[in-house]
């Protein structure tokens, strides 16, 4: 197997989805999982995540379909974490039904040594205190993001923002950044979240796309449109995953990396969200991101547009 390119730690879970086109049972969901599924359409990425003893081996399975290396996967004693959540019509609002760390409880996320020299880390949506204890044990990484909810926000508000301080990039979406930087302005508000350490914020907003701030700059990426959404659910983690996997693919930052990054990014997402689950994913190749990729610059690059 390929050295680890990119590790990701984050959360693994059965999810119970309703959304106005179907309702799905415990089915493969998780931060970690989107995000990792996501990132290894460009590069070999290791998965930092906890299972239960009742994790069903066709999960596992899904994973090993990705490539994900999985020697960072934990199976402890006891339930998987779960959640369940219900879509109104308009699908950007989903509304908690449930919570149930179970095994995510205790976790305690431990990284093999190779792990711990990977390039690139994206501490995907999980406790606070458990993406410090992961950054603890990085070797001087190139780069680190991380993603976060308004749950940890409103109950660890100060291991969140050693996070904050430690990290080159936090993704949140609208109503976090709002919360997090108790400012309506999203301008405003990324500026506050930037003081605070990190060197870029993205802010993300659904199918209205993407914004990137930088202490100079701010660039936005719409979503790619399409006709039908199955289930949003995990598209933000698919974003930050493409989005993690094109950086560590080219090995290097700067802003018009990241830019870039984030139109693999939105088209990895838009993928995603044509199925439940990994369902779309488990489908796509490269080539068919490409193309998206390359039909979702032609819909945005309006200076190419001549007016006459
Ligand atoms: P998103 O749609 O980006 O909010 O991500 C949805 C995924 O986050 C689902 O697959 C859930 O399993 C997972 N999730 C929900 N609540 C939590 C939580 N408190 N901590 C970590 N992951 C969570």
């Amino acid at each position: 197997m390929k050295p680890v390119q990119l590790v990701v730690v984050g959360s693994i879970g059965l999810d119970t989805i309703e959304t106005p086109h179907a309702k799905k049972n415990e089915i493969l969901g998780g931060s970690v999982s989107y995000a990792c599924a996501s990132a290894s359409f460009f590069v070999p990425t290791g998965m930092v995540g906890v299972v239960g003893t009742d994790f069903p081996e066709p999960c596992v399975d899904v994973y090993r379909h990705f490539g994900i290396n999985l020697d960072g996967l934990q199976k402890c004693h006891g339930k998987t974490f779960r959640w369940s959540g219900i879509y109104e019509q308009d699908m950007n609002n989903r509304r908690t039904l449930a919570t149930e760390l179970n095994v995510l409880e205790t976790f305690m996320p431990e990284l093999p040594d190779d792990y711990t020299r990977a390039p690139f880390l994206f501490l995907a949506n999980i406790a606070p205190q458990l993406q410090l204890h992961v950054l603890s044990q990085v070797k001087s990484p190139k780069f680190v993001a991380a993603d976060t909810m308004d749950l940890w926000i409103n109950i660890a508000p100060n291991p969140l923002r050693d996070v904050i301080a430690a990290v080159d990039l936090l993704t949140l979406n609208e109503s976090e950044a709002r919360l997090l930087a108790g400012e309506k302005n999203l301008v405003r508000a990324a500026k506050k979240i930037l003081e605070w350490g990190p060197k870029y914020v993205i802010i993300k907003k659904g199918e209205h796309g993407a914004m990137l701030f930088s202490e100079n700059d701010v660039f936005v990426v719409p979503a790619y449109p399409l006709e039908q959404v199955f289930d949003p659910t995990g598209a933000g983690d698919t974003f930050a995953g493409g989005l993690m996997g094109a950086l560590s693919e080219w090995g290097h930052v700067n802003e018009a990396a990241l830019c870039k990054a984030m139109g693999y990014g939105s088209v990895v997402a838009s993928f995603g969200v044509e199925d439940f689950s990994l369902g779309r994913l488990q489908k796509l190749s490269r080539t068919e991101i490409n193309h998206r990729f390359a039909a979702f610059k032609r819909l945005t690059h309006f200076d190419a547009v001549e007016v006459r």
